[in-house]
């Protein structure tokens, strides 16, 4: 039987993805229930720095992949990288985020070495031993039940914010060296390069604290109130879609199934129904403030804490007491 679950790692110009650290958080959390150890797989070319980062874990080791082949990340490169290392280390599970480079590996890599494959996947249980993954389907409506079948390794792709990159714990783990051999040819796709889309460098994915406004806000001018409570916060500011298609704010503001998924400590709603596809992107928030006239706003299920009133009279009298603690 493998005994160890490697997280593959994400990086980019030597910055360690947020969602490697959810990751590690669910790696050390479900080891421990499995009694198996949790561990790291770095690949990449001048890519040590990552792995003695990796290495602050609490981890039973750090594997890294040098490799000129694996300076950037391309399926065929990091698949071929990959299924040698299984070879080498049998893990039981490897685990991917469901991003950019997690949608491009996760089942590629299950289909090639012939081994089952959950993604998206945002919360476990272990049963007798078994891991029973959940995922949502149907935008979050439904839960579904996934148990992976056959041998190891089985591959997993998580839900972005659906584990707490806070919880990884500290620690010290021993870096490990693996070789893998790789050919020019085995590369059929290059990347020329990359091109930054965050015109205002706004990223909601790694905010903390994040103040929405909804349709109920009515005209873009109102949105100034959700500045000032934003800036009296030190938050971001964030959107439902008809917010954003209204062309009130742009695109990388706007949270959902569309939008960005975001897990801050405080994600604060205003004047948002909580429609499904709202709901899908900031749910997993850690404490949730909803401020909507109407009871019945399904964003009161999974508000912490709710305020069934005005916004505009709510929103200012909030501000000014935030900013009277100083
Ligand atoms: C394929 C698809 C993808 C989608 N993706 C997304 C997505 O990524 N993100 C997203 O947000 N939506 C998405 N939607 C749209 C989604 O279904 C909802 O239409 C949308 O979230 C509603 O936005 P809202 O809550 O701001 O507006 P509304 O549903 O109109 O809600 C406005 C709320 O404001 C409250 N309100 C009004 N006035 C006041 C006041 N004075 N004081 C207090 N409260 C007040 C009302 O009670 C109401 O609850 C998607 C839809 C589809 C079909």
């Amino acid at each position: 039987m493998s005994d160890k679950i490697l997280v593959v790692v994400e990086h980019q110009n030597g910055q360690v993805g947020r969602m490697t650290w959810e990751n590690v958080a669910l790696a050390q959390k479900l080891g421990a229930a499995l009694g198996i150890g949790a561990g790291a797989l770095v690949l990449g070319s001048g890519a040590e720095a990552v792995a003695r980062e990796l290495a602050t874990k609490k981890l039973a080791e750090v594997l890294l992949v040098e490799n000129s082949h694996l300076a950037t990340m391309t399926p065929e490169g990091f698949i071929k990288a990959i299924s040698q290392v299984v070879e080498q280390e049998s893990p039981r599970f490897l685990v991917f985020g469901q991003n950019s480079m997690g949608l491009d590996l996760a089942a590629r890599l299950a289909a090639r070495l012939d081994r089952a494959c959950a993604t998206d996947v945002n919360g476990y249980r272990v049963e007798d031993g078994k891991v029973i993954f959940t995922k949502g389907v149907y935008y979050g409506k439904l839960l579904s039940d996934l148990e992976c079948q056959g041998d190891a390794p089985h591959v997993i792709s998580t839900a972005q914010g659906a584990f707490v990159a806070d919880d990884a714990e500290a620690g010290e783990a021993p870096i490990r060296q693996l070789n893998v051999t790789l050919a020019e040819e085995d590369i059929r796709r290059k990347v020329l390069g990359l091109i930054s889309q965050m015109k205002g460098g706004v990223d909601l994915t790694v905010a903390e604290v994040i103040v929405a406004g909804g349709r109920g806000l009515q005209k873009q001018d109102n949105f100034g109130m959700i500045e000032d409570l934003a800036a009296a916060l030190g938050a971001e500011i964030g959107a439902s879609r008809p917010v954003v298609d209204a062309g009130w704010l742009s695109r990388e503001r706007q949270v959902g199934s569309s939008g960005q998924v975001v897990s801050p400590k405080l994600y604060i709603a205003v004047g948002i129904s909580g429609a499904m596809q709202h709901l899908v992107g900031m749910k997993g928030s850690k404490v949730i403030v909803a401020i909507n006239k109407d009871p019945n706003a399904p964003i009161f299920d999974v508000a912490h804490y709710g305020i069934v009133d005005d916004l505009f009279k709510v929103v200012p009298a909030l501000t000014e007491a935030i900013k009277a603690r100083g």
